[in-house]
């Protein structure tokens, strides 16, 4: 879809461009576009040059090394950078911890933590949930007792994305076990080598390493730490969230997986035939076209509708589709690779193409997407209630 621009967002689209595909180095875009997993240093290297730049946080106050560019400019930004194969900043720092020490942290704090998480010198991890607290994540479990200048942390978190490359741990932590469960909450900061931490890694279903559970055993915090007030934990967690759903709908790799996938298609069949002359699977990929276009331009409109900074609600429509979409790609993808899919443990000598290898694990790996940044199910709460009025 061509959009009518303006002239000026015409040439930030191609300023875009001109940056992330000459400026992010090629080995990293490889990695993105051949669906491989990537290595902390390679996360770290693209963020850096963005942050070179002075691209790498729009979205946080100029002061901090924002920009102050629209809604359209930051979304054209993010799809130009999915567009070329170049991974989107680490969100533990740049979407959510960092807006989060901008808004409601102390002078020290901002001076201490920002531009080390802008530039990703901190790697920092999300420790929210736990066992038992995952949609109810007010139930959380983990408390944080005031022992003189510290806070004493016990208790358990799970499902903490790249955990085991985490320096520092954002966490929610129980300081008030006597009112109702959101008021007694609080945001402590949580160095990852401190004595009493222990992340253990969980295996996922595609054999990957990538979540972990964290442990706390009498870990002494720094009551310096906290961020904003105690007890207020919660009110900084929905602001959290709810920049979390804003850019939740990655149109831009979805497309360009799918356009990848078209391209997979023109040799997969019988004998190196292309699998595009078949009319169900012609109509199967020209209906995700239509989808992800629809998509598009809902992304588009939600937008447009929150120049006032905040998410739209519409955002959960967002996330809802945006995910289904992921996954019904990573799916046709498997369909493509056909038995070649099931040789995901071949190594780099095999005959079967990359791609047909990483099918499998991708399509299992993208299950994911429904569940965590708030699970589908409970997107289609908010939208009942919120957006349709539905509320029962
Ligand atoms: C791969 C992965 C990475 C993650 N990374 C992190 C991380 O880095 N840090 C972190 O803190 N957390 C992380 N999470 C946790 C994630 O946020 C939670 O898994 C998610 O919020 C769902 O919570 P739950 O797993 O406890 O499921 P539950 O809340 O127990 O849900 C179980 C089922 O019930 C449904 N359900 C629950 N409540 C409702 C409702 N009100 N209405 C309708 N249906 C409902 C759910 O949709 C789901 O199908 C990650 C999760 C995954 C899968």
């Amino acid at each position: 879809m061509k959009l009518h621009l303006s002239d000026e967002d015409v040439a930030f689209r191609e300023e875009m461009h001109d940056f992330f595909t000459t400026q992010i180095p090629q080995h990293i875009r490889d990695t993105v576009a051949a669906r491989r997993e990537l290595t902390k240093e390679q996360i770290v290297e693209s963020v850096q040059a963005m942050n070179a730049a002075g691209i790498a946080v729009p979205n946080w106050p100029v002061e901090w090394g924002g920009k102050d560019w629209t809604p359209l400019q930051r979304h054209i930004w993010h799809e130009e950078m999915q567009l070329a194969s170049v991974p989107v900043p680490l969100a533990f720092n740049h979407s959510m911890v960092g807006p989060v020490i901008a808004a409601f942290g102390s002078q020290e704090l901002k001076e201490r933590f920002l531009a080390k998480t802008a530039n990703l010198d901190i790697w920092w991890s999300q420790g929210f949930s736990e066992p038992d607290a995952g949609s109810d994540l007010a139930s959380l479990r983990t408390t944080a007792v005031r022992d003189g200048d510290d806070y004493l942390v016990n208790g358990q978190k799970t499902w903490t994305t790249l955990g085991q490359y985490g320096d520092w741990i954002f966490t929610l932590v129980r300081t008030d076990p006597d009112v109702k469960k959101q008021a007694g909450i609080s945001f402590l900061l949580i160095d990852m080598t401190s004595p009493g931490v222990e992340v253990r890694p969980i295996e996922l279903i595609d054999g990957g390493h990538e979540v972990n559970e964290v442990w706390f055993d009498n870990v002494r915090v720094p009551a310096e730490n906290l961020v904003g007030e105690e007890n207020k934990g919660w009110d900084y967690a929905k602001f959290l969230l709810g920049n979390e759903r804003v850019g939740v709908a990655p149109v831009g790799s979805t497309k360009r997986t799918l356009s990848l996938a078209k391209e997979h298609a023109k040799t997969a069949g019988p004998g190196g035939t292309s699998l595009l002359d078949d009319p169900l699977l012609a109509a199967q990929v020209a209906d995700l076209e239509n989808e992800l276009l629809a998509l598009e331009l809902t992304a588009l409109r939600v937008v447009a509708n929150s120049a006032d900074g905040k998410p739209h609600p519409a955002s959960s429509v967002l996330k809802l589709r945006g995910t289904e979409l992921q996954q019904a790609v990573t799916e046709l993808i498997v369909d493509l690779a056909g038995p070649a899919s099931l040789a995901s443990g071949a190594g780099e000598d095999s005959d079967v193409p990359e791609w047909a290898r990483v099918a499998t694990p991708n399509y299992l790996n993208f299950r994911k997407a429904s569940i965590y940044g708030g699970s589908n199910e409970v997107q289609r709460q908010i939208i009942a209630g919120t957006i349709l009025g539905l509320r029962g």
